[in-house]
């Protein structure tokens, strides 16, 4: 049988999607291979396909327990005998399944990363003719991802030790280009064998909400407004959980509560009934997501910021699995990405990760701030391009485009005459002529530009995310944060650039208001 027919056999599906066929034919070819493809773009196909095509034994290293589970169970429906050897696999049970592997009656077997990592498993291993390992969550690997799982190291190591010597196929739906060729490297994948489908996720919309008056309020409206459909609430502490999940629970709304501090099998039965639409929202900490796989969730809501955005994409990714229209929102509060600081600045991670992470707040923040498509953002954010996307928040987006390349060029002179030796912070208070403490200590009125903007603080500063966010300024320094100009913001200040924003007309008569 070739691959088409397995595919159709096996799997009762009549097409290959994008990538499929390609990463399946350097799989059988014994190259090893590195599939970067988004979320339900349907990863598990291209090694299981391979599985039933080889003679021998695929092993696929899975970073979660209840992931192989509901794997086993999928493959087991489509008549396919796999299983998983892990922590909570019975010892007595261990031999047989090798038995059954060694008798060709098992032909995937899912492991952890810290089994392959044991000697005596090893030793066991090399009784079996294995084909093929694929390594599920790649991004695992790298320290520039942000899922980092140090057995991840030592994979290529323990694949190596395989006496039947199986080529690789690593999956990730999340990987920058820095993270793919750090992949590539770990596992000894060359670049010519790199299968990265678009990033883009066409039936998603996403939105960003910039700090409603009342969060819970709007989230609840919103879910009444969608009646009968499936979604997740994300947010950032268990607290905020089960308070939003009473919240919406008294406005009438279906919903169950799942966070990392609750009991195994409460958690369990919680995703068993959302799976199964007994409740129609979950509100979850990020503890909810990998190893769910409901393929018809509508929307995602991140009631507070992700921390970045590999998990905000992976996070949001959850909706709309099955092709059709969802939505992703999140909402915006610049408190939250203050407090993700603090915590990078209270962490005791070295150095260059606490750096990294830095910039991958800054790279969240200007999600929630720029005023481009918001698809568009996120794909180049992963080295690829895409055309706008034409229905997410920004694409969809009515107000006024709005010429402010004067105010833009009052804030680059200030940012310019305070030489980048403040944050955005002060610099906005600067802007607007604040006379509070800080600003007499640093004698802020001999400044040319001190008091130059008429708005509130919250504006200044929104300005200034939206400047950094387009480019014409920059952050630099990590835990420091210190704004400083770009190239692109001298063009503002020669007049070679205009700039543009979409500004409520709400809030451009106010201004005029204002300034009167
Ligand atoms: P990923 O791991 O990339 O998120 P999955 O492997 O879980 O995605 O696949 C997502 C869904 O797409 C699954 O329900 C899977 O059965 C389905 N799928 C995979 N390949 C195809 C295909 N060629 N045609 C139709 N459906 C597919
Ligand atoms: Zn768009």
């Amino acid at each position: 049988m070739n691959s088409e027919e397995v595919l159709k056999q096996t799997f009762g599906y009549d097409h290959f999607r994008p990538g499929q066929k390609k990463v399946i034919d350097l799989v059988l070819n014994k190259q090893n291979v590195l599939a970067v493809m988004p979320t339900g773009a349907g990863k598990s196909v291209c090694y299981q396909v391979p599985a039933l095509m080889n003679s021998g034994v695929t092993l696929v290293i899975s970073p979660l327990i209840s992931l192989m589970k509901d794997q086993i169970d999928s493959l087991k429906q489509n008549g396919i005998n796999a299983a998983a050897l892990n922590s909570a696999t019975p010892q007595e049970e261990v031999n047989p399944i090798l038995r059954q592997a060694y008798q060709g009656k098992i032909k995937l077997i899912y492991i952890t990363p810290e089994r392959l990592a044991m000697d005596y498993f090893r030793y066991q291993l090399n009784f079996l003719d294995i084909d093929l390992v694929a390594v599920d969550e790649a991004h695992c690997i790298s320290q520039w991802g942000h899922d980092f799982r140090p057995a991840y190291r030592q994979l290529l190591e323990g694949i190596n030790s395989l006496k039947s010597k199986p080529n690789i196929l690593a999956l990730t739906a999340t990987a920058t280009p820095a993270v793919q060729d750090d992949i590539g490297e770990q596992l000894n994948i060359p670049k010519e064998n790199f299968v990265i489908t678009s990033f883009a996720r066409p039936n998603l919309s996403f939105k960003v909400v910039n700090s409603p008056q009342n969060t819970p309020l709007y989230i609840a409206k919103y879910i009444k407004a969608h009646e009968g459909e499936a979604g997740i609430v994300y947010t950032n502490t268990r607290k905020k959980v089960e308070s939003l999940t009473d919240y919406l629970a008294k406005k009438g709304i279906s919903v169950g509560a799942y966070h990392g501090g609750m009991d195994s099998k409460e958690r369990d039965e919680i995703q068993e009934a959302f799976q199964f639409d007994r409740f129609q929202v979950i509100v979850a900490t990020n503890a909810f997501g990998m190893g769910i796989d409901k393929s018809n969730v509508r929307f995602v809501i991140h009631a507070s910021s992700a921390r970045n955005i590999e998990s905000y994409y992976q996070e949001a990714g959850r909706a709309g699995r099955d092709g059709e229209e969802s939505e992703a929102i999140m909402i915006y509060h610049p408190g939250d990405l203050r407090q993700y600081r603090f915590f990078i600045d209270e962490s005791e991670a070295d150095e260059k990760y606490r750096e990294l992470q830095y910039q991958k707040l800054q790279a969240i923040t200007d999600y929630a701030n720029t005023g481009e498509c918001l698809q568009q953002f996120i794909v180049q954010y992963f080295g690829q391009d895409c055309k706008p996307c034409g229905k997410c928040s920004n694409c969809l987006n009515q107000d006024d485009l709005t010429d402010i390349t004067t105010d833009a060029q009052k804030v680059v002179s200030m940012v310019y005459e305070l030489d980048g030796r403040f944050g955005k912070n002060i610099v906005a208070q600067c802007l607007i002529g604040s006379k509070n403490q800080r600003m007499k200590e640093l004698n802020a009125q001999q400044y040319d530009h001190y008091g130059c903007l008429k708005m509130n603080q919250r504006e200044a500063v929104s300005l200034i995310d939206y400047l950094i966010a387009s480019r014409f300024l920059e952050i630099e320094g990590t835990k420091y944060p210190l704004v400083h100009v770009t190239n692109r913001g001298w063009d503002v200040l020669d007049g070679k650039i205009i700039v543009k924003r979409r500004i409520a007309k709400v809030q451009q008569q106010k201004r005029i208001f204002n300034e009167n």
